[in-house]
Parts: C-alpha cells; sequence; structure tokens
C-alpha cells in the first residue's frame, strides 16, 4: 500500500539523502586487479539509500517527501518516476544542471559476495542551504530522515532544518564513517547494523559488547538508539531504557535492502506518533518482509532485465 503523498501539506516524513541508479553486473567471480570480465547478465533499477528508505516509508503509509539531487540526464527521469510511482513526493528533489545522476555499480559473484562502487556526483552536490530550505516548506513534517551517503554537512543541515521545524532527527549512520558529538547528539533514534555500531563504539572509545549493553552505551551520546541485528531483529535504547525486538523467522531470498525498509517502516511508525519501541516492531515487521524478495526498492531488479 502507498500512502501517494499528495504535495508537501501532506508530508510528515522529509528523507534528505541519496537518488542512485544502480547498475547490477552478475558475474562468477569479483573481478581480480587487473581483469577484465565480461557480466553473464545485469540490469538496472533505482536505488540509494535514501530513495529506497523514502520508498519504505511511503509503503508503510507516511507523506513522505523526498530531499535529495539528480543529474541531467535520462536516469534522472527514471529514479524520479520510481519515487512518483511509491507515493513519494518529489517536488523537492533537485535537478542539478551539468550534473549526472549518481549511480552505483553492483558486482555480484556467483556466491553472492559483491562490492559496490558509487559515483556520487549529484548527491554530492546538494547544497546544505538548500536541504534547509526545502524542509522548511513542509507544514507537517514530524520526522526528518537521513543517511551517510550524502555530505556530512547536508546531514547537519537535515537537522537543524528539523529543529527549525519542530521535527525529529532520525540519521541511519549508513555507510559508517565517523560523526562529531554534536549531531549525535540530536538523533532521536541513531540507527546502525551491527557493524556500524561496533565501529561508532570503536570511535567512541567504548567496549564493544553484547549489543543490548552496547546499545545503552551509544545511547549515553544519543537521544536513543536503534541497533538492527539481522535475523535477530532490532535492540532499542534510550537513557537507561531499552529492550529487544526479536524477527519472525522467515523463507531468506535477499537480505539486501532490509536495512532501509527498517529505517523506513520505523520512521513512518513514529511519524504516527509511536513510541520508539513500537516503531522498532514496524521496522522488524518490514525488514522481515523485505528479506523474502529481491531488491531494494522495487520488486525486483530481475538479472538480464532493464527496469529503468
Ligand atoms: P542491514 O541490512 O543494514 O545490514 P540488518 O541486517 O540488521 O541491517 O537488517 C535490518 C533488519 O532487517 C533487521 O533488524 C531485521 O528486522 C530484518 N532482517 C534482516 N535479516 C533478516 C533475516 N535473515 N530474517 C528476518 N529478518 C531479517
Amino acid at each position: 500500500m502507498s500512502a501517494g503523498a499528495t504535495g508537501p501539506a501532506a508530508v510528515t516524513v522529509a528523507v534528505v539523502g541519496s537518488v542512485h541508479q544502480d547498475l547490477h553486473l552478475h558475474v562468477g567471480e569479483l573481478p581480480r586487479p587487473g581483469e577484465t570480465l565480461m557480466a553473464r547478465e545485469w540490469g538496472r533499477a533505482p536505488g540509494g539509500k535514501g530513495a529506497n528508505q523514502a520508498v519504505a516509508c511511503a509503503t508503510a503509509g507516511a507523506g513522505t517527501a523526498m530531499v535529495g539531487a539528480v543529474g541531467d540526464d535520462a536516469a534522472a527521469d527514471a529514479v524520479v518516476a520510481a519515487l512518483r510511482t511509491a507515493g513519494v513526493e518529489v517536488a523537492l528533489v533537485q535537478r542539478l544542471a551539468s550534473r549526472a545522476t549518481s549511480t552505483a555499480v553492483v558486482t555480484v559473484a556467483a556466491d553472492g559476495t559483491n562490492s559496490i562502487v558509487v559515483a556520487a556526483d549529484a548527491s554530492s552536490a546538494l547544497a546544505p542551504r538548500s536541504v534547509e530550505a526545502a524542509l522548511a516548506e513542509l507544514p507537517a513534517v514530524a520526522v526528518v530522515l537521513s543517511q551517510a551517503e550524502v555530505p556530512e554537512a547536508v546531514v547537519r543541515a537535515a537537522a537543524a532544518g528539523a529543529a527549525a521545524a519542530g521535527a525529529r532527527t532520525v540519521h541511519n549512520l549508513a555507510p559508517y564513517r565517523p560523526v562529531g558529538a554534536a549531531l549525535l547528539a540530536c538523533c532521536d533514534p541513531l540507527v546502525v547494523n551491527e557493524v556500524e555500531a561496533a565501529s561508532l563504539a570503536h570511535d567512541l572509545g567504548l567496549d564493544a559488547d553484547a549489543p543490548e549493553t552496547l546499545a545503552g552505551r551509544l545511547a549515553d551520546a544519543c537521544a536513543s538508539v536503534v541497533v538492527t541485528l539481522g535475523a535477530q531483529g532490532a535492540v532499542w535504547a534510550r537513557g537507561a531504557e531499552g529492550g529487544h525486538v526479536p524477527s519472525p523467522e522467515v523463507p531468506v531470498v535477499d537480505t539486501s535492502g532490509a536495512g532501509d525498509a527498517f529505517v523506513g517502516a520505523l520512521c513512518a511508525s513514529l511519524a504516527r506518533g509511536d513510541a520508539l519501541p513500537e516503531a522498532c516492531s514496524a521496522g522488524v515487521a518490514a525488514g522481515a518482509r523485505a528479506v523474502q524478495h529481491r531488491g531494494a526498492q522495487t520488486a525486483a531488479p530481475p538479472a538480464g532485465a532493464t527496469l529503468i
């Protein structure tokens, strides 16, 4: 189901982040240095953590706007159309002249291992001031969500815009990068997977511990924290409180995009006014649904098919 945002006034979740075109190349083994391979199959699909999470959030029923940037090319038409089709408000997606839409080349080996290289181009050119201005155009925004595929200055602008609008900041620190204390302190919650949580703990000088204890320690640096645990679900912590939301056992087809599904559904739930434990339950349910089919944003990027 999709909410089908009906303009900026209906938006309760703003997603500030990346909008990519993904190019999937299927090979036997990942190429060695200096090696050229012919792909066995390939396909294109809309992607980017920002866009994937916006689609998940709209699918979970929240009026959702994407705040991001694409280039002046045919890929932009396709990735913006995918967002619109999913019910995401796209009026605040900037089309940057003389930039290319960000492209991720995802090389997948027969055993499922992959390597990903992103040419961030348009997403890296998103101007922090334009993000704050965009958020000011959303009168009902309750949650501002960002990820780490855009420059940190953009993430800080998202947090500043959220504060100015009286909205909550949710940051998904993925992919991991070191982040300043002031930004961490705004996050309610900071969402990380186990690997990102361990990296953050290391950078903060904390002992990496059992997930629940670790979440509690990380919560000292943030308003609240959620650590996703793959098949084990997720743990949350706020001050001295915390809990574990287990995942149902489901048949797993493809775990890529599970984290994005989790974060999008979590934010839709928070925007409805749910408390953090209920929002984590919504995230775990969405993550469990996501692992049962291929692809991050659309139902599946079938190998060999060109989706966009
Ligand atoms: P990421 O995809 O960012 O690495 P996780 O692997 O922790 O994040 O997955 C995010 C969420 O997706 C988990 O919290 C869980 O709810 C769900 N999930 C992931 N893997 C599975 C699985 N094998 N079975 C059921 N749910 C899963």
